[in-house]
C-alpha cells in the first residue's frame, strides 16, 4: 500500500489474494525467507509508451501504451490487451496479477502478463483502429515473442484489432509466428477461442451447481456485458436450456423477460460485432425494458453471471441480489465484484466464484493455440472443446481441494487463490533468485 498508494485496483486484487493464502503460505518457511510475496507483488517489468497516429481528418493523436510482464515462472507471459478508454496501470497491474494466477490454475505453461491503450475503438473507422494497432504493434513487437510473451484480446481488442497487430508484427520482423492469440482461423486461429472464455463460465457454473444437486436448465440469469464474454455465455446457456434474460453495455442495460433466444442472440452478435451499436438498440427492436446509466442486478435471477468490466457488483448490488433470492454467481468478467459484496454472496452460503477460475477457459483456449501453432497443426472444434471441458472440470476439483471450509461450504476465492498461488511460488523458489 506504502509503495503504490495510487493504484487502488492493484491493491485491492493484491489484498483479496493475500487476505486469503495466509493460512497455506504460513505452512511453509521457505515461501517466507525467498520474500516471496514481495516478489510476486512487484511485476518482473513494466513497459510504458507513446502511440501517435493519425486520424481520418488528417489531425496527429497520442495514446499511451502499456505492457505489464508480471511473471514468467511457468511459462512465458500471456495475457490480453484492453484498449479503453479508462485503462491504466492499476488497472493493468491487477490485471497482470490475477492473470499469474489464472495462467497458473489452467494447468497450461503460461505465465501472468497484461497491457493495452488508452485507445477506444469505439466511434473509430476500421481505418484508424488500423492505423493505431499499426502504430502500438511498432513499439510492442520489442517486447514480445513467441517464447517470451504472446498477447491476447480483452476489452475493445477482438478478432479485428488482433488482426492488424498481427500483420504489423510480420511486416516487422518478418516472422510467422503464434506471437498474438485470438487470431482469425485462416492464420493460426484455434477453433473455439472465440467461445472459449463464455463456455468456460459455463461449465464451471455447471461445476457448481452439481455440487448442490442443482440443474441449469430452466434457470433464469442474469447476464451483464454484451461483448465476447457475455455473448458465448448466453450461447451455452441457451444450449442447456438455461434462460438469459438482461444484457448491458457502459450505457444502461435491457431486461428481456421472455428470454433472450438464438434468434436474439444473432441479433445482439451482429449489432455488437458489426455494426458496433449499442444495447439501447435491442430494447427499441424488441420492445423490452431499458434502463440508463445502470445495472441489471435489481432483476430477478436464479444465477448472476457479470461479463462486462471490474468493480460492477457492489455491496448494495449483492444485497438486492441475495434478497431476490440469487443461488450462484460466476465472474466471467475479471474482479466484477467489490470485496464487500463478495463478503456478503460468502456469508449468505451462496455459489460464488472469481473470475481468475470460472473466466480462465479463455486463456485456456489461448494456451491450446498456442500449442497448435506450435505443432502447426490445426485440431477439431470437438478436440478442443473436450480440452477446455476438462481444464475447467480441474480448476473446479482444484477448487474444491484448497476452498472447502469445516462446514462444507466451498470457498472459491480460497480455492483459486491458494492453487494458483501455490505453483508459481514453487516454481520461482526452485528457479532461485531472479
Ligand atoms: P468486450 O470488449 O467484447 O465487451 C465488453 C463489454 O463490457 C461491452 O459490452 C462493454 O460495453 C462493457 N463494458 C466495458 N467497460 C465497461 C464499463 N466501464 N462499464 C460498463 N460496461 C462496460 O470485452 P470482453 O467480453 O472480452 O471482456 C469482458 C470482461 O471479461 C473483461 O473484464 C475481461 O477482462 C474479461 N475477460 C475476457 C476474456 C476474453 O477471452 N475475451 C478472458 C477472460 C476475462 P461498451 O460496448 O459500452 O464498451
Amino acid at each position: 500500500k506504502n509503495r503504490f498508494p495510487n493504484e487502488p485496483e492493484y491493491i485491492q486484487a493484491v489484498s483479496q489474494v493475500l487476505g486469503t493464502i495466509e493460512d497455506e503460505y504460513n505452512k511453509h518457511p521457505e515461501f517466507e525467507k525467498a520474500n516471496i510475496i514481495d516478489r510476486l507483488c512487484i511485476p518482473d517489468r513494466l513497459i510504458e509508451f507513446r502511440v501517435s497516429w493519425v486520424d481520418d481528418k488528417g489531425h496527429v493523436q497520442t495514446n499511451m501504451g502499456y505492457r505489464v510482464q508480471h511473471n514468467n515462472c511457468i511459462g512465458p507471459y500471456k495475457g490480453g490487451l484492453r484498449f479503453h478508454k479508462s485503462v491504466n496501470l492499476s488497472i493493468l497491474k491487477f490485471l497482470a496479477f490475477e492473470q499469474t494466477f489464472k495462467n497458473s490454475l489452467t494447468t497450461l505453461p503460461m505465465g501472468g502478463a497484461k497491457g493495452g491503450s488508452d485507445f477506444s475503438p469505439r466511434g473509430k473507422s476500421n481505418a484508424e483502429v488500423m492505423r493505431f494497432c499499426q502504430a502500438f504493434m511498432t513499439e510492442l513487437y520489442r517486447h514480445i515473442g513467441p517464447n517470451e510473451d504472446v498477447p491476447a484480446g480483452d476489452i475493445g481488442v477482438g478478432g479485428r484489432e488482433v488482426g492488424y497487430m498481427f500483420g504489423q508484427y510480420k511486416k516487422l520482423t518478418h516472422q510467422f509466428v503464434g506471437i498474438l492469440t485470438g487470431k482469425g482461423q485462416e492464420f493460426g486461429g484455434s477453433l473455439i477461442r472465440p467461445e472459449a472464455t463464455g463456455y468456460g463460465n459455463v461449465y464451471f457454473l455447471q461445476n457448481m451447481l452439481k455440487t448442490r444437486n442443482i440443474d441449469i436448465k430452466g434457470k433464469t440469469v442474469l447476464v451483464s456485458g454484451s461483448g465476447n464474454v457475455a455473448q458465448y455465455t448466453i450461447q451455452k446457456l441457451l444450449e442447456l436450456g438455461a434462460k438469459p434474460v438482461t444484457l448491458s453495455d457502459s450505457n444502461g442495460y435491457i431486461y428481456d423477460p421472455d428470454g433472450i433466444d438464438e434468434k436474439k442472440l444473432a441479433y445482439v452478435m451482429e449489432l455488437k460485432n458489426i455494426e458496433r451499436g449499442r444495447i439501447k438498440e435491442y430494447a427499441e427492436k424488441y420492445g423490452v425494458k431499458y434502463v440508463e446509466g445502470a445495472k441489471p442486478w435489481s432483476e430477478k435471477g436464479d444465477i448472476a453471471t457479470p461479463c462486462a468490466t471490474q468493480n460492477e457488483i457492489n455491496e448494495e448490488a449483492a444485497k438486492i441480489l441475495i434478497a431476490n433470492g440469487v443461488i450462484a454467481v460466476s465472474e466471467g468478467a475479471n474482479m466484477p465484484t467489490v470485496p464487500a459484496a463478495i463478503k456478503q454472496f460468502q456469508d449468505a452460503k451462496i455459489l460464488y466464484c472469481p473470475g481468475k477460475a470460472s473466466n480462465a477457459g479463455g486463456v485456456a483456449v489461448s494456451g491450446l493455440e498456442m500449442s497448435q501453432n506450435s505443432e502447426r497443426l490445426k485440431w477439431t472444434r470437438e478436440e478442443v472443446d473436450a480440452k477446455l471441458h476438462a481444464i475447467m472440470d480441474d480448476i473446479h476439483e482444484n477448487c474444491v481441494k484448497y476452498g472447502t471450509e469445516p462446514d462444507g461450504y466451498i470457498n472459491y476465492v480460497k480455492g483459486a487463490n491458494v492453487a494458483g498461488f501455490l505453483k508459481v511460488a514453487k516454481a520461482m523458489l526452485a528457479q532461485g533468485i531472479i
